[in-house]
């Protein structure tokens, strides 16, 4: 039996993590699930989108499913998924994105890995409002020891990226190909403009990468590059590995290649702790609809039950989704071939099709 905590989220995240939850429950393996609320729908309630509780049962079970969580523009805090990633010292963000039969795409045949760093850069969240006085003394410090002029009306915000956090991601990097039979490494910088933060992350990537010499092949893209790389050849790339934003931003860019975020998964994996979670987001506008693609999450499930060591269950739960989808009749909207088709089933009745596939 696992403890796991499950974070439903808000948004569209209720309805998918149950679905996700009952497909998961189908495999055999047992679970007691921890249920704690995070996100705006809780605000009022608790006065905060990430009650204490929640970090408190992440770091007691290790092992966290979790729906996406609305962040709101223009409000106080933050991002509750950069929170918790970063509260947990969740260090990577892990994105398979693979082709799977039946998914209308412009590409066949991707097997892409994104391995983002989840704790430092842009994403760091270290910022200074255009206006005030905070801002305007960093801007003083900076021009002092940088003799670079700043325009007095800017906002900043700061890029932190460290070797020791840039060494253990990019070895997560190389772990994971050579646990996964996979052949080649890329790391992706932007490190002929910014020297000192994607300099730095390069010259580590290079450190680490030699350690791994006549196991896993080694090569360096600039992410500019690298995006028109992968909408023309995508089939040239194996894992990825990149510091934060431009993770984030190639994560979405390979679930373009697969045929959209419905079918994209995700782990955030620390020292001894994970959390499970689709790419995308809320997509608030579909709430309460019973409508938007549980596969993410699902997928996301098989990630956590290969995590947990239930690879059997992971494989079947996987081979289940995958064949459902290739079948194409239950399936929800975004995986028909036109978007208005009303034989487009529910969030629930696609996993009802995927429990019966288990079972079958
Ligand atoms: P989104 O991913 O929620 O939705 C963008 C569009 O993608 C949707 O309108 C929909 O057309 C499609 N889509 C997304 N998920 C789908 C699914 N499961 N099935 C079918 N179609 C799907 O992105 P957004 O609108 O930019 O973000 C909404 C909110 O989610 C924002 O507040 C954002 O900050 C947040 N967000 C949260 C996470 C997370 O919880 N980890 C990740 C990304 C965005």
């Amino acid at each position: 039996m696992y403890n796991i905590t499950l974070i439903p989220g808000d948004g569209t995240g209720p309805e998918i993590v149950e679905a996700a939850r009952r497909c998961i429950e189908a495999t055999g393996v047992k679970i007691k699930w921890d249920v704690v609320d995070a996100g705006i729908d809780v605000m009022d309630k608790y006065g905060t989108p990430l009650p204490p509780a929640v970090l408190d049962s992440i770091r007691k079970n290790k092992v966290a499913l979790k729906g996406p969580i609305t962040t709101p523009i223009g409000t106080g805090f933050r991002s509750v998924n950069v929170a918790i990633r970063k509260e947990l010292d969740l260090y990577t963000c892990l994105r398979p994105c693979k082709s799977y039969k039946g998914v209308r795409s412009r590409y066949q045949n991707i097997d892409l890995v994104v391995v983002r760093e989840n704790t430092e850069d842009l994403y760091a969240g270290i910022e200074f409002e255009e206006g005030k006085k905070e801002t305007a003394d960093i801007i003083a410090a900076i021009e002092k020891c940088s003799k670079k002029k700043i325009r007095p009306d800017s906002g900043i915000s700061i890029k932190p990226i460290s070797k020791s956090g840039t060494e253990r991601i990019v070895k997560f990097a190389f772990d994971y190909a050579v646990k996964h039979n996979r052949k080649k490494v890329t790391a992706v910088t932007k490190a002929n403009i910014m020297k000192f933060t994607d300099g730095l992350f390069l010259a580590v990537a290079k450190e680490v990468a030699k350690g791994y010499k006549g196991k896993i092949e080694y090569e360096e893209r600039l992410v500019d590059n690298m995006c028109m790389q992968l909408v023309q050849k995508p089939e040239l790339y194996d894992v990825m590995v990149l510091p934060n934003l431009y993770g984030d931003i190639m994560s979405d860019l390979c679930a373009g290649l697969i045929g959209g975020l419905g079918i994209a998964p995700g782990a955030n994996i620390g020292k001894d702790i994970a959390v499970f979670e689709a790419v995308h987001g809320s997509a608030p506008k579909y709430k309460g609809q019973n409508k938007v693609n549980p596969t993410a999450v699902i997928l996301s499930g098989v990630l956590m039950l290969e995590y947990l060591g239930e690879k059997d269950a992971a494989k079947r739960l996987e081979k289940a989704a995958a064949d459902v989808i290739a079948e194409g009749k239950y399936v929800t909207y975004d995986l028909k071939p036109n978007r208005d088709d009303p034989t487009a089933v529910g969030t629930s009745q696609m996993a009802d099709a995927i429990i019966k596939k288990l079972k079958t």
